[in-house]
């Protein structure tokens, strides 16, 4: 048995390279990432290939090993070219993505020593530096020291995190369900829906709050709807609103809607997913008033932080309710419950181990400080504001409302034809071209172009190129309609 082993051993052994071996592959993998910064700012924004990354099955995993070189030569292939680029300052659909760079060395480390960041026993560092910048983040919403969260892997996730710990804070049973009422705005995202479902919450009464001509709830509306559904024995129950919608970046009234929830004493969530990070800014600050007045928000500080993808944070005013739901016993793990002053994320989400993600987040703050990141949220409200007036003064195009954070919506008026058909194409064009990429929504019914902002590494350069492809594509399209 003893030799089996030591075979074994020798052949486990090749897991763990040699510092030589570590350099060689190392220095490749480093030169593909000094490979794509150098070129990302010619880099397209979308390309459309033939096979979409299909030739990763043509090499599958095998007993052999294989050469770096091969092996990053169908990543660059198969992955990093087809389809759409988030780290290209041209990314502007959707909520743009970020990538800043400290942070892929914040990743780096955080999985070269694997700290287990889920219990403060193992590693109270660790967990330290979350509850530090959870601690942080609630500080920017105005949320008191009883306040906790957890860092999660994006904001759909965090959402998930936050109804259900409404769901338990207000005792919803299943046999009072269908006399429960959510309050929320159509523009709410669609992981809000699946949360609902998934939180198992989908046969409430689900009432969806009329919206003014910005797409923002009206208020007296929401509180009617409050009022009669009490007279009729319904049991309102939780309002979601959001920081920044998707579509156009609204961002509803919220310290009305906060003064109607606490008087009504319902749970009151805000989605800030995409526009919580505007509060770094003053502007963002005097326009998100009363989102303190919550008691659960989610940011996405893989979008407003502009950090690769993989952190949204859920926050709870108060601690115990978000204990509440995620607490847990287990005799194995009896060593890690001691009781401490700091609270861990395996008692305040659904994970165990987990991805130590607090690095990722603390090592930028850390070495860029704070001004870069404000004057970069504040250039990319004033790029919206910006292509607002721009696109104007090409002829044909017409707008939404005037842009609340960094999302604009606007569509073009063809001479004749349908304009929804004409939009359609005009987004195809732009999106074959791939220099810039930008996305479209539904809005009144009508199809509509969406711009959205929020890539540190979009700047005004880029805002202008969008325009000038804008006009070329136009021009091209009202030659070719018959
Ligand atoms: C992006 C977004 C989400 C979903 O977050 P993910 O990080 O993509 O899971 C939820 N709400 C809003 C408003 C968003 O912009």
């Amino acid at each position: 048995m003893k030799d089996k082993i030591l075979a074994l051993e020798k052949i486990a052994l090749l897991l763990e390279p040699g510092d030589k071996k570590r350099l060689e592959v190392r220095e490749k993998v480093i030169q593909y990432g000094e490979d794509f910064l150098d070129e990302i700012e010619e880099l397209k924004a979308y390309i459309f290939t033939e096979d979409k990354g299909a030739g990763l099955l043509e090499s599958p995993i095998k007993e052999e090993p294989e050469n770096i070189e091969q092996t990053l030569e169908l990543l660059l292939n198969n992955v990093d070219i087809p389809g759409l680029n988030p780290a290209s300052g041209g990314h502007l659909g959707y909520i743009p993505g970020g990538g800043i760079y400290y942070s892929a060395l914040g990743d780096y480390l955080a999985d070269i020593t694997n700290r287990y960041a889920g219990i403060f026993f193992a590693s109270p560092g660790a967990v330290r530096m979350e509850n530090m910048l959870i601690r942080w983040m609630a500080d920017i919403v105005g949320y008191p020291s009883t306040a906790a969260g957890n860092l999660a892997s994006g904001g759909s996730i965090a959402n998930l995190s936050a109804i259900v710990t409404a769901r338990e804070a207000h005792n919803i049973k299943s046999k009072n369900i269908e006399k429960t009422v959510i309050y929320l705005s159509s523009q709410a995202h669609h992981c809000i829906d699946k949360a609902i479902r998934i939180a198992g919450l989908q046969e409430c009464v689900i009432r969806y709050i009329p919206l003014d001509s910005n797409y923002r709830i009206i208020p007296e509306a929401l509180e009617k709807m409050i009022r009669e559904d009490d007279t009729a024995g319904l049991s309102p129950f939780m309002i979601i609103a959001s920081a920044g919608t998707t579509d156009v970046g609204a961002v509803d009234p919220l310290e009305e809607i906060g003064k109607i929830a606490r008087s009504r004493k319902l749970w009151y969530h805000i989605d800030a997913a995409y526009g919580g990070f505007f509060l770094l800014t003053d502007y963002g600050k005097s326009l998100m008033k009363g989102i303190e007045l919550s008691d659960s928000v989610v940011m996405d500080p893989h979008k407003g932080l502009f950090l690769p993808y993989g952190l949204g944070v859920v926050l709870v005013k108060d601690v115990h309710a978000l204990n509440k739901v995620h607490q847990y016993q287990a005799n194995y793990m009896q060593d890690a419950l001691e009781f401490t002053d700091e609270p861990s994320p395996a008692e305040l989400s659904p994970e165990l181990t987990k991805h130590f993600r607090g690095l990722r987040l603390w090592l930028p703050l850390k070495l860029h400080g704070l001004i870069p990141f404000r004057a970069a949220l504040e250039e990319k409200l004033l790029l919206a504001r910006y292509f607002y007036e721009e696109i104007q003064k090409i002829q044909g195009f017409a707008v939404g409302p005037p842009p609340e954070l960094s999302v604009v919506t606007y569509r073009y008026i063809p001479k004749k034809g349908d304009p929804d058909a004409f939009n359609k194409k005009l987004i195809e064009a732009v999106q074959q071209d791939g220099t810039v990429f930008i996305s479209s929504t539904i809005l009144n019914g009508h199809f509509t172009l969406r711009l959205a902002v929020l890539s540190f590494r979009t700047h005004i350069k880029t805002i202008n190129t969008l325009l000038e492809i804008l006009k070329l594509k136009v021009e091209e399209l009202e030659v070719m309609e018959p």
